[in-house]
Parts: structure tokens; sequence; C-alpha cells
């Protein structure tokens, strides 16, 4: 405490630079908890009725102070002696006020000094701490300096920097995870690279070399952040860091940038151009998961702008070691999540993004719930107080006592019902009746393979090819492709993959494959016609697939978007020739049964013809449903009409499963109807006994059907059949769903 003086510049010119009264109280009581090593710093401002308002705290939780009579406790006494009070156990004291169900009983000692203007005190400054250990004569002058020099501040405090006044404002977003969460918010407004100046550069020799200590030091720096959260998330959750590393050495990213810089561009206005460039590649698809990726290139962008400019992340620590943490931004970065202690991370709340994004997996991965693409909420500052809530996609804004108390509930609920799920995961998805349903995962992210596992998982019942290859900067080799094959072919070990092969073309495109324009995408070169004509191609993807499957015989191949035998025949040619090269070439494998997605309509009046040459076959009512509705599943005009529980889908889906069990083909389902309890029963009454899902709906789907009687599912199978639209068959189900207990009536 020497440096008495020091320490109180420091924290009044800290308070200057903010704009906002919040985060200058918020600064205030944070610094001075820090320098007097105290467990609370408060600062309350006394109202006209010589009611205390708490302005902000470090350490006590503000809503508890909302029923401090006027006058009563300690403070009152503060007020009323105008002197400080400095105490090593305040509960012993007669003044003392008891403020039942709050976190302040943990603290023993209370030192509190007034802030006087004009002879009225119009606040109180208060630390408190575990320890029952009177502030040294020392520390109590400088409470009381400081207290002086506060004054002023306090005063010029607008009212609104009080406590907000609940108002249970809701704005939707979209679910990036799931789950509940109450917390104060911090904004992430850090530096945007799409805002990045122009300037001119003279020197390009030095501009370049400029850039690749840069791109060196931002290496490090995402290497960190890795660090940084590397314990909380599963390994290969940690490999988006890895993508950002990978894409900071990419060729084609590192000349595109060396090239603005020639002509002209200084550093900042290079980065600008090329992540602009790069980014609008990806927006411009259609496939929901590869569009999601222009927002890494936007992260990467403003971390270069960030540790070019030598400025520290985005957050500035304005919390309290037990506050609850939802962080809120336009983009809210990997390294924005590493940046906050995980154990204090509640919620991530994005204004812009999809539920693709990796902030969304990070989220998913951590176990906290994400709102992605919220409105833009302009007036919000740190350290309000917010509910998220990850299970009907609203953020409520100053949440009244009554709200946070029923959220409260939720999550602890959520808590006790996410152990139950969890105990399933060894359990089998069958039925009250013993009807047994195998429940596999859709992946294509290493980042979903513990996540599947995990949520007890019989396999994977599609490994998307194409999404490894989107994370490349160009085709990858075989050896490359072997090994991202490997690492879920072993995590899954003796349990079945099924890889389809690379399904490109319409929606999905690969940023180094552009396919020149189309007509109609969705009709045009695309899945198995483009792989077939680009042969060489699928030749690599399936040796990659059988080498890295061994002899561990898990392998099951999967064609996308078959319509046609004659489809079938060309890539059993090319098996049997790769099985015979590999053969030669002195590897050990097993052949790979081989199956078919049935998403285009015209193969499922051909099963019969296919049956010969296939062994299993995999729905896809995703692109079946787009098909057979004639309705863009990705175009937000008819997403209000576009339902795979329509009755013309639930009639194809049932002609498919008599097909597949007259022929003796196992049949299966991979699309987003595996996610939805709903079509899950009526999946099951048709007879299929094998659904894929995303992992997150694993478990969930899981104690559906542990609840669901066989019986039941076949019979309102027959109703829906009869029905006339998906409204009604929903309208059917549902009711059965709260009978069961799985939703709540
Ligand atoms: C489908 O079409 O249902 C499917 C699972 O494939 P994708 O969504 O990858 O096109
Ligand atoms: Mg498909």
């Amino acid at each position: 405490m020497k440096n008495v003086l020091l320490e109180l510049t420091r924290i009044v010119q800290a308070v200057a630079l903010l704009n906002s009264p919040q985060e200058q109280v918020k600064t205030i009581v944070d610094s001075i908890s820090q320098v007097l090593r105290q467990d609370v710093c408060s600062l309350f401002r006394i109202d006209d009725e010589g009611k205390a308002v708490l302005l902000a705290s470090h350490g006590l939780i503000a809503d508890d102070y909302a029923s401090l009579p006027a006058g009563q406790g300690l403070v009152g006494l503060v007020v009323r002696s105008k002197r400080p009070l400095n105490l090593a156990n305040a509960a012993i004291h007669p003044d003392y006020y008891d403020l039942q169900n709050s976190n302040e009983r943990q603290f023993k000692s209370f030192c509190g000094v007034p802030l006087v203007r004009s002879g009225k005190v119009i606040g109180v400054l208060v630390v408190q701490s575990k320890l029952a250990r009177q502030l040294s004569d020392a520390r109590e002058a400088f409470l009381v300096t400081l207290g002086s020099q506060l004054t002023m501040i306090v005063d010029d405090i607008p009212s609104h920097a009080q406590q907000p006044v609940a108002s249970n404002k809701s704005i939707s977003g979209v679910i990036g995870a799931p789950g509940i969460a109450v917390g104060k918010t911090q904004l992430c407004v850090g530096m945007s690279v799409q805002n990045a100046p122009d300037g001119v550069c003279d020197d390009p020799a030095a501009e370049i070399r400029s850039l690749h200590k840069l791109l060196l030091a931002t290496r490090k720096s995402i290497e960190m952040d890795k660090q940084l959260l590397g314990q909380e998330i599963p390994e290969n959750v940690a490999t988006i860091f890895d993508s950002y590393a990978k894409f900071l050495a990419d060729s084609s990213y590192i000349n595109k940038i060396e090239l603005e810089i020639r002509a002209g561009h200084w550093l900042p206005g290079a980065l600008r151009i090329t992540t602009l460039y790069f980014a609008n590649i990806f927006k411009a698809m259609d496939d929901p998961y590869l569009k999601a990726r222009h927002e890494d290139l936007e992260h990467l962008g403003n971390k270069l702008l960030e540790v070019w400019s030598g400025k520290r992340g985005k957050i500035s620590a304005n919390y309290s070691e037990q506050d609850s943490i939802i962080l809120v931004g336009m983009q809210v970065s990997v390294s924005d999540i590493a940046s906050i202690p995980p154990a204090q991370l509640a919620g991530i709340v994005c204004f812009e993004g999809s539920s693709l994004s990796h902030s969304a997996v990070l989220a998913h991965a951590l176990g906290i719930p994400a709102l992605m693409g919220v409105k833009e909420i302009k007036d919000l500052q740190s350290g309000e107080v917010v509910v998220v809530d990850g299970y009907s996609g609203q953020l409520i804004l100053r949440p009244a006592k009554a709200v946070l108390s029923e959220y409260w509930q939720i999550f602890r609920r959520d808590k006790r019902h996410r152990k139950t799920l969890q105990a399933l995961r060894d359990k089998e998805a069958i039925t009250t009746d013993g009807t047994r349903v195998v429940l596999m995962v859709n992946t294509g992210l290493l980042a979903d393979i513990t996540p599947g596992l995990k949520n007890g998982a019989e396999g994977v019942g599609l490994y998307r090819t194409e999404i490894p290859f989107m994370q490349h900067s160009s085709f990858p080799s075989e050896g490359e492709q072997i090994e991202f094959y490997s690492e879920v072919l072993s995590a899954y070990q003796d349990k079945p993959v099924y890889m389809r092969t690379l399904d490109i073309g319409g929606d999905k495109q690969l940023p180094y494959f552009p396919i020149l324009h189309e007509e109609n995408p969705a009709l045009g070169w695309r899945g198995i016609r483009l792989t077939l004509d680009v042969i060489q191609l699928l030749v690599t993807q399936v040796r990659a697939m059988i080498r890295a499957a061994g002899k561990r015989g898990n392998l099951y191949i999967t064609l996308p978007m078959i319509s046609s035998l004659d489809e079938i025949l060309k890539f059993n040619e090319l098996l049997d020739n790769v099985c015979k090269e590999l053969d030669s070439e002195g590897y050990e494998f097993t052949r790979p049964k081989l199956g078919i997605m049935v998403e285009v309509p015209a193969a499922i009046s051909q099963i019969e013809n296919f049956r010969e040459h296939i062994d299993f076959l995999s729905i896809g009512s995703n692109d079946l449903s787009q098909y057979l509705l004639a309705m863009d599943r990705n175009n937000a005009r008819v997403a209000n009409r576009y339902d795979h529980v329509h009755p013309a889908v639930l009639h194809e889906i049932n002609r498919i499963v008599r097909t597949a069990s007259r022929c003796e083909l196992p049949v299966s389902l991979c699309g987003e109807m595996g996610s939805d309890p709903v079509a899950v029963v009526l999946l099951m009454g048709m007879g299929v006994r094998q659904i894929s899902m995303s992992s997150a709906m694993l478990p969930d789907i899981k104690s559906m059907i542990r609840m669901l009687k066989i019986s039941r599912a076949k019979s309102l199978c027959k109703r829906a059949m009869k029905l006339a639209s998906a409204q009604q068959i929903r309208e059917l189900v549902e009711p059965e769903l709260r009978k069961i207990g799985y939703l709540e009536s």
C-alpha cells in the first residue's frame, strides 16, 4: 500500500477511459477489491429516500439487495454517522441486517466509508472479506481517499446506471447448442477485419516480411487459445484450432495477401481484401455447413488484425470470479471463448452465425447453451443479467426475479435430466414392449466423434466425407484421407461406420473445385453423377477408405444421389478394380459392404432391380423430402411449408421400408427426420429399426423410445397415413408423446 497515490491514479485513469457508467462503476469495484485483496467491494448510491441502491459489486449478487430497506444495516449506519465503519466480524454488530438467502453471510469483515458531497452522504463504498480481520489503518485510509475521489464519479452517474428495471424482453435466435444459462453479459467488441482501413504500401518486400512475422505470431496465439481450453474440450474438438492454424499456413491464402501487398495495399488492407474474398466464396454456397465456414475466415481475419495492432483480445476482464459469464457479440470467436475461465463460461449469444458455426460446436462440447443469429441489441452493456434459453431459442433481457427463479429451476432440473440421460448411455434403445432400435450418429467433423461415443452411439450411420474435404484447401491426398478416415474408424472400433462417397455439387461446393453455373444445380452435376465422371477422385477416395479400415470390417460404403442401376454397376466395377489393385499391392483388408442413399425419388421404384448389387439402403430424408415436395430445403421462403412428416413423404418412406423388407435389404434412415421425435414414432411404426441422427439428439430420442410401445407406434402410423397434412399428423402424434411422459403436458 506504499503507492496509494499511484494506485489511485491508475484506477481513476482506467475509469476515465470507459464510456459506459456501468462499466465505470464495475471497474472501480473490481480494481479496489484487487488492490486491497478483499473478496467483496460494493458501491452503493443513497437515493432521495435514503435507500441504498447497489450500483455495482465485485462479489455480491446485485439482485439480493433490491429489498434492502432504507436506513437499515451497516450501510445505513455509515450513512447516518457519516463516518467509516471498520469491523472484524460484522454479524455480531447490533446494526447488522441479515439478508436472507443472500451470499453475504459468508463474508465476515466489513469496512464501509461514506461518500459525502456538500455535507450529504450520496454513497457508501464497502469492502468485505471472508477473514474476520479489520482492515489496517493504511487500507482504511486508502479507502477514504478513494471515496473522496469517487464522490464526483458517483454523482455523475446517470440514474440508468442503476440496476435496470425488469422488462423480461425476449429476443429470438437460432439454437446453436441446447440448455439454460443465467449469467452476466460480457460483450465481445473487438476489431473487425471488415473495417480495416486502406493504406498505401511503399515497400512491399518489408510489408511481406511483416506478414510472415504476423502469421507466426498469430499461430502462436491460436496455440495458446487451444491450450487454455484444451483440458475442457475433447481432443477432436480442439482440432477446430488446428484448422485455423492450417489456414494460416495455406499457400492460396498467403499468396493472395502477398498479391494484394504487391498491388500497393498495406498489410491491414490486404488482410481485409483477402479475408473477404475467401469468406465470400463460402458465403455464396447453399450448403449450410459450408456456408457457415465464412465465419471462421472472418474470425481469423479479425485475429490477424488484433495481433498486428498489438491490442489484446476483445474481452476486458470486467467480471468477478463468482460471475457466470454469457459472451455476447456480433460473432463470438473460439479465441473469445478461450479467454473466459471454462468454469465461469455459462452461455454464448451471437448476433450473426448459424447453428453450424464453430462457436456452436464448441458450446456443444463444453455443454453450455448457445444462441445464434439473435437480432442485434444496440444498448446491451457488459454486466447485465440475462437468461439464455437454448431450448426455445430465446434470449431474455432484464429478467424479473420470478422469471429468474423459474429459469434456475429449469437449470437444476436440466442438470438432473442430463444425468438421467447420461445414465442411459449404455442402455439399449428398446420400447416398453421389447422392440430394439439401433441408434447411430451423423458426422463428418472430427469434433463430433467424442460426443457421439459419449452419448452411446452404436456406430456412425452417415459420415459426410465432403466435410473433411472442405476443411482442406485442395483435394486431400490418399494419405491425408487415410488419416481422417482412420480417426473415425478406429474410434468406433467394432461398430459400423457408414462412409458416404463425396457428395458435392448442387448446394455443396468445394472452394477449390468450383462447378460452373448451372441453371438448376439441385438437379445437376452432383453426388455420384459427378464422382463417376471424375473417376480418379472416387478411386483415391475408395482406396483411402479401404486402407483406413484394413481388416477391422466396420466399413460400409454409401453412394449418394443414386437414381439408376447403371450408377451402381459402374461403382461396383470400380470397387472390384480397387480391391484387386490393393490386393496386388499387398494390403490386407476386408471388402466393405455397399449400399445406397435412397434420396432421389427415382430410386424407390428401382430397389428390386438394385437388390442383387447392394447390401443395404439408407434413407436420406432431407433430399427425399425436398425432391418429393419440390421444395428447396434451404430456402427460407418455403421453410414454413417444408415438413418431412408431410403425408407424401411418409407414404414413400413406407413404400421403401416395405420393398426393402420384401427384398431382405437392411434399411436405415439418416436424414433430419431421425432427430424429430414425432417422425421417429412414425418411422418405428413403419418398421425402421436403425436410425442415425446428430449426437446431441441421441440421448433424447433414446429416452423417448424407452417410454414408447411399438404397438402404439404402429397404430399411430396407420392412422397418420390416412391424414392429409403434416400438421394433422403432428397433432395426432404429439398427444401420445405427452401421454408417455416424454413431452410435458
Ligand atoms: C439426406 O439427404 O437426407 C442426407 C442425409 O444427406 P445430406 O443431408 O448430406 O444431403
Ligand atoms: Mg442428401
